[in-house]
Parts: C-alpha cells; structure tokens; sequence
C-alpha cells in the first residue's frame, strides 16, 4: 500500500499514497495540516494545489466522477456529491468523530467518511500524523507527519503529557512536515487569514514551551479540549464510526495552498476550488471507483507537476476502494432530503 515511484528526473511523479487504515477492533485511537509530495525527495516546504491550479487561476474547478466500470455505482453517488458539497462548503467543525455512528451496524464501514479522506489527498492533502507510510509501528502512527531526519530514524517521545501528536512531543533531528498555527499550535483552532503570516512549518515558529506541531488526532482533541473531533486527513478508519465534516485543520490546510504560490492571502496567486459533480463518465480531474487490484482498503493515487521550487499542482487522482468491506452506503443528502431520482449521470449542480 506505501507503494511510490518517484522520478524526479522529469519533474513529474507518482505516487501510491496509502489511503486509510482500517483497524476493524473496537475503537481506539487512531490518529494545519501536511501537504501530498512534501518530504525529504521532493521537498520539505511542498505546497500542494490541486488539478487545474498552474498559478494564475482566481476560480479552479475540478471535476468530480465515478467509473463507469466501478460496482456500486448507484450506491455510492449521494455520499460522493455530500462529499462535494462538504468540501465546496469549507465549513471547520469540532465534535465531527460520531462513535458510534447512529447509521452503521457494528463492523460496517462508512463509505461517505472514508471517500471524503480520500478526495482530500485528491486535492492534495496528506496525512497530519506519521500513518503506515511512515513504517512505524501502529502505536506510533499518530505522531505528527515528520521526515526521519539525518539519522534515517524517526525520534518517539510523547513528552511529559503522555499524549502522542500533542505540542510537547520530542523528536529529535526528525523534521516537521506539518503546517500549524503559530499563535497557539491549535489544530482544532483556524486563523485569519490562513497564509505564511499565520501559519509555519518550521518549529522555530512554535509558540513558547512548544516542542513540535500538534496534529488533528483524537486524543490530542480531547487534551485541547476539542471533545470527539479528528482531522479528516488523520489516517486510520474504524468501523462504527463516523466523520463526515471537515475540521479546522483540514480547513485551515486547504486555506492555506490557497493563498498561492507567495503563500500570502490577499495577492493576485489567490485562488478558489470548486469540486464539480459530472457524474458517472471515464473522464474526470478526481475518478472514483472500486477495483480491489488497487487497494485493499482505499486509496487516492496522484501524480503531479512541480509549479515553481516548493509548488506541486497535482495532473491526476484517482480514488480506488475495495469490495471486501462492508460499507455503508449513505442515502441522505447533506442537505437532510434524500436522493431519490435515480443516478443523474451528468448533472452538474454543484451540491
Ligand atoms: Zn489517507
């Protein structure tokens, strides 16, 4: 699943992100935000933007798609436009984790939560904690995205507060990859605007007593006071759960690929992204579809192009999920109507 190839050579990659984990136990942890390419390879400070951004777009539309050789064709529309419609919306919660979920039975998977992680790598989100591609050992997934540093080996220390991912964390030469707030390190916090004014990478722009970024987890939540909320773009998926809005991370991580190419809000580089419904069709800027070859679970699998030394625009995404799970299938519209008039193949009402 942590498959990559990378050949930097031509300027344009590809990558096999691992999509969600899935842990089928019982609840238990799981693990602004981390950008699609960012590391030791392609670049530290890699701002990812998504399909159809080159740097001079004020208004970026980005096609949205299910295969028409996809099984679940009709189940899967109405989670896939709420996921259009939470990701047009923008709109930072916290409580989003619901456990357990009012709609799914017990070892059921929701379909809706994991495509709306999958489309954010689509628009060029990665993972805020270490997660599998990392190669750490489970327990150790949710620290925050780092590189290994010069000693080729991540540093684990949770700090005095016990709490893996949290601002006290020690880690060594290992270095940051995680974009945070500056004022207070808060995920579960956004600030205005979100830009390189308000929001850093390198740690030296922690607040004071602050030891590494914190990321969106759970139980970071809980000690900042967030109660059940978990970015979007945290990696591990549980059965029984829930988590169908974004949250201030995952907002404030998208915000800020926004602000352009200077990274400052305000300039002419601005730019907005609507996700665009064109239904079911073999061409598309994000395809969906199920296709166990790909994955055993889910993935996004982007390539991309750099658009200036510390830019990458993505060229291509596409979200595969596996059959073997017993998804859950919402039928309810965002907008609390149900969808009942069939699959609209080519509607392109933006919801
Ligand atoms: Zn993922």
């Amino acid at each position: 699943m942590n498959a990559s190839r990378i050949d930097t050579g031509t300027a344009t990659f590809w990558i096999a992100l691992c999509g969600l984990t899935l842990w089928t136990a019982a609840p238990e942890p799981a693990a602004a935000g981390a950008f699609v390419f960012a590391g030791e390879t392609n670049g530290i400070d890699l701002i990812t933007h998504p399909t159809n951004y080159t740097g001079t777009e004020t208004d970026v539309t980005v096609s949205v798609c299910v295969d028409p050789a996809s099984a679940n064709l009709v189940e899967m529309e109405t989670s896939v436009r709420n996921v259009i419609f939470t990701y047009n919306a923008m709109v930072a919660t916290q409580g989003n984790l619901i456990i357990p979920s009012p709609d799914l039975d017990g070892d059921a998977v929701d379909f809706e939560s994991t495509a709306l992680h999958e489309a954010g790598h689509c628009i060029g989100l990665a993972h805020p904690n270490a997660a599998t591609e990392s190669g750490l050992p489970g327990a150790l997934f949710n620290y925050t995205k780092a590189t290994n540093g010069a000693d080729d080996a991540f540093n684990t220390d949770p700090g005095t507060d016990a709490v893996i991912g949290s601002g006290d964390d020690v880690r060594g030469d290992d270095v940051n990859l995680h974009w945070f707030r500056t004022s207070n390190n808060d995920p579960f916090t956004i600030d205005d605007p979100v830009d390189s004014t308000t929001y850093a990478r390198d740690t030296a722009m922690l607040p004071g007593g602050d030891t590494f970024a914190a990321n969106g987890d759970r139980d970071v939540a809980v000690l900042l006071g967030a109660g059940s909320t978990e970015a979007v773009m945290q990696q591990g998926a549980f059965s029984d759960e829930e988590q169908r809005e974004l949250t201030h991370d995952d907002v404030a991580s998208l915000l800020y690929a926004r602000s352009g190419l200077d990274s400052l809000a305000g300039t002419a580089d601005d730019y907005g992204v609507t996700l665009e419904w064109v239904g079911v069709t073999a061409a598309c800027d994000v395809k969906l579809s199920f296709d166990n070859t790909q994955t055993g679970f889910a993935v996004c699998q982007t390539g991309g192009d750099f658009l200036s030394g510390d830019d990458v625009g993505i060229t291509s995404a596409n979200v595969f999920f596996n059959t073997g799970f017993n998804w859950f299938f919402n039928s309810e519209r965002n907008d609390g109507s149900i969808f009942e008039d069939g699959f609209e193949s080519g509607d392109t009402s933006n919801w």
